[in-house]
């Protein structure tokens, strides 16, 4: 027998080899249940991550990327996008009004609109630029005091007003379960109220859960961990 091994086998290592196993779960997770892996994009969260440590991950043909820090996305983005105009990148996380402009002109999708305050300024923003990224309205569905995202009794009032009064090109609902409960109750309620809205994205589950969350129906699942290993340091909270 050979010592060398397929080379479609052993020439992925490190984070594309990860990349290659997450789409594997997610497209084992949506035949499980019938649906079509195609319906279900993948955002691969680079949060902390260098340039060179993404670049791999491009290379394997991975091409939308979730940050969560619009200074941080400033930093890396830009010259990857330059490269590879293909790239969406979503904004993933809380976007203070300050940022906002730099916010609007870098990413394509802002999954984090989480407060009236922010539809406003985004809908200022677009009437001065003419753009406006993609929106996924943030749900606080652990209705947790400490985490941003509007909670799900104002959901529906607060869709109606982006789309209805503002025109703002809300496309779905994101949500981050508490860490200490089951997320699937969490994945179903954003599922069922998606439903109720007329909203057909759903951005929802994370490394430790995304199967999960193909199961209820996720159109987006954001994993970062799982394709670029753990983060090395403490994650900043916001800005
Ligand atoms: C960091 C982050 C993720 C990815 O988390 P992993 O557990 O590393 O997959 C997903 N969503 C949001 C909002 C995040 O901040």
């Amino acid at each position: 027998m050979s010592m060398i091994e397929n080379p479609a086998q052993t020439s992925l290592t490190g984070s594309a080899a990860r990349l290659a196993h997450v789409r594997q779960t997610i497209a084992k997770a949506a035949q499980d249940i019938g649906r079509d892996a195609t319906e279900i994009t993948l955002v691969a969260v680079s949060k902390t991550f260098t340039a060179d440590e993404i670049r791999p991950v491009i290379d394997a043909g991975q091409r939308v990327f979730g940050e969560n820090r619009v200074q941080e996305a400033e930093s890396k983005f830009p010259a990857l996008k330059a490269v590879f105009p293909d790239i969406e990148l979503h904004l993933i996380g809380p976007l203070q009004t300050n940022k906002l402009k730099q916010a609007a002109a870098l990413f394509d999708v802002i999954e984090s609109l989480d407060r009236p305050k922010l539809a406003e300024a985004l809908a200022k923003e677009r009437d001065r630029t003419g753009h406006c990224p993609r929106l996924f309205v943030q749900v606080n569905t652990g209705e947790e005091p400490q985490k941003a995202g509007i909670l799900p009794l104002d959901a529906e009032a607060f869709v109606a007003d982006c789309r209805d009064r503002l025109g703002l090109p809300v496309e779905g609902l994101m949500c981050i379960p508490p860490v200490e409960e089951n997320p699937a109750l969490h994945f179903a309620l954003l599922r069922d109220m998606g439903r109720r809205l007329g909203l057909a994205g759903l951005s929802m589950g994370m490394s430790g859960d995304y199967p999960i969350a193909v199961g209820l129906g996720a159109t987006h699942v954001r994993v970062g961990s799982a394709i670029f290993g753990s983060r090395a340091y403490p994650e900043p909270t916001a800005g």
